[in-house]
């Protein structure tokens, strides 16, 4: 970013359990990994939070002119339905449930992961790797591990031995659990041979039943889930990482595991930075949600009318390490903030530059990035330049905006021709369509009430000289 790069970045750091400063190990390129969806059904409003944060995370780093190196893994085998190893493999479960095979089942869930990500404005990570791809890098990094003396092998798996990693502390190093603290007790019953409760399986061996499995050192298998981060990461960004990111509930287990398998393997450290957001809570009883007892998805707030950019709005009025509930109210009135901003836009002078008393704004955005991306304080900047803009009369603010929106992604920029491919909702389009016939009928009393009502709901008519009429959000 021109002319701000110095200023200092601040993140909170889970390994410290401190906000440090960000330095990079190498500014030109941030190494960033975080972990990507088992792709076993779609993912809720919960999982995209996280997805936003990541993405959001990865523009605030390019605002202070770092570039970024993004990898996303794609769990598509070895993701049991418990994180510990236990119970079934979640892509297998799914594809016995729907009668598909599991590749079909994760290239199915894959798509629409990846397509909920576009509608949400959230950018393709640089590269985005599917675990079954990559079972060659996983079982080289066990045998490091293996050689390391930090793994063994018996009947039913390859596993990494957490006692003699964590030594005499036997502390982790994330969540600061003791191993007694861990209840462990039940991760026995499928697999008595591990030496202790607390080992984790690095490749899983003799599940006859099993149906993606392959060829190892060690005998026909698949891996643990676990392993396969640390090999993908490793693969495609080297062997120590500057950011890692994932969901809070990953800190006990996936991510302690992926550090202890990493750093045992390589004597380094695996990652600078462990960034975690917190949950999305409260959608249980969401009312949007097409099933009972289902958190809601992406597509049940399609189906209810709300952009899916308002969803992301919404994310960004929280701060990503506070719990935030789900509220479709709530949703509805980052909405509003959303076409607000895009109201301004038909507004905004791009080809004139901006008035100075922007540069105030953009110093106190840039101020709030840094702070630990405290977004609800930078979209307070924002919304209060536009409203000084607006009560000023004086619009010469889009170059400022644009850079906000660099970080926000609220395509601001896009926004007409985004709207243009929204669905018009069914209610408006049965308006609409009682406007046609009135004025069929020559009715034209009933097709300007009609137009009042459709004003009232946010959408304009536009009638033409032949006839037809055009509809479009007054917010164009
Ligand atoms: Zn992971």
């Amino acid at each position: 970013m021109k002319g701000s790069s110095l200023r200092p970045f601040f993140i909170y750091n889970s390994l410290s359990r401190s906000v440090e400063e960000f330095t990079p190990l190498d500014r030109d390129c941030v190494t960033y990994y975080s972990c990507g969806p088992t792709v076993y059904l779609r993912q809720h409003l919960g999982n995209m939070r996280s997805y936003i944060f990541v993405d959001t995370l990865k523009r605030a780093l390019a605002f202070n002119g770092m570039r970024v190196r993004h990898v996303m893994n794609i769990t598509d085998v070895g993701h049991m339905t418990s994180d510990a190893d236990g119970g079934e493999d979640k892509v297998e479960k799914t594809a016995r449930v729907e009668g598909r095979s599991p590749q079909e089942v994760a290239s199915f869930y894959t798509k629409l992961f990846l397509s909920d990500l576009k509608e949400l404005n959230v950018e393709t990570p640089d590269v985005v790797c599917a675990a079954s791809d990559h079972i060659a890098d996983m079982i080289a990094l066990i045998k490091r591990i293996l050689e390391r003396g930090f793994a063994y092998v018996v009947r039913s798996g390859v596993y990494f031995d957490v006692e003699k990693y964590r030594g005499e502390n036997r502390v982790g190093r994330l969540s600061r659990q003791s191993l007694d603290e861990q209840h462990a007790g039940q991760r026995l019953e499928h697999a008595p041979d591990k030496k202790s409760p607390h080992d984790f399986a690095l490749w899983v061996l003799n599940q006859p039943t099993h149906l993606m499995q392959w060829d190892s050192p060690w005998g026909r298998g698949y891996p643990g889930w676990h392993i396969e981060c640390s090999a993908m990461a490793m693969r495609y960004l080297g062997e120590t990482i500057d950011v890692h990111s994932g969901g809070i509930d990953h800190i006990p287990i996936h991510h302690e595991n992926e550090i202890a398998q990493s750093e045992s393997a390589t004597g380094k450290p695996f990652v600078r930075y462990f960034v975690h957001n917190a949950f999305l809570v409260g959608m249980e009883g969401a009312k949007i949600s097409k099933s009972a007892g289902k958190f809601p998805v992406l597509e049940d707030l399609v189906e209810a009318h709300v952009n899916p950019l308002a969803f992301r709005l919404f994310c960004l009025g929280a701060k990503y390490r506070s719990e935030l509930v789900f509220n479709i109210d709530a949703v509805r009135a980052a909405e509003r903030n959303l076409y607000y901003l895009y109201g301004f836009t038909a507004n905004a002078r791009p080809e004139e530059e901006d008035s100075p008393w922007t540069q105030a704004y953009r110093e106190r955005f840039h101020e709030a990035i840094n702070d630990d991306l405290n977004t609800p304080e930078a979209l307070a900047v924002v919304l209060e330049m536009v409203n000084k803009a607006y009560r000023e009369g004086d619009h010469r603010v889009w170059g400022a905006l644009r850079e906000f929106d660099s970080v926000l992604g609220l395509r601001l920029a896009e926004q007409l021709e985004y709207l243009s491919k929204l669905k018009v909702p069914a209610d408006i389009q049965a308006l609409v369509e009682q406007r046609a016939q009135a004025r069929r009928d020559k009715d034209f009393r009933r097709s300007d009430e009609l137009r009042t009502q459709l004003r009232a709901r946010g959408w304009e008519a536009k009638d033409h000289r032949d006839g037809t009429s055009e509809y479009v959000p007054r917010w164009n």
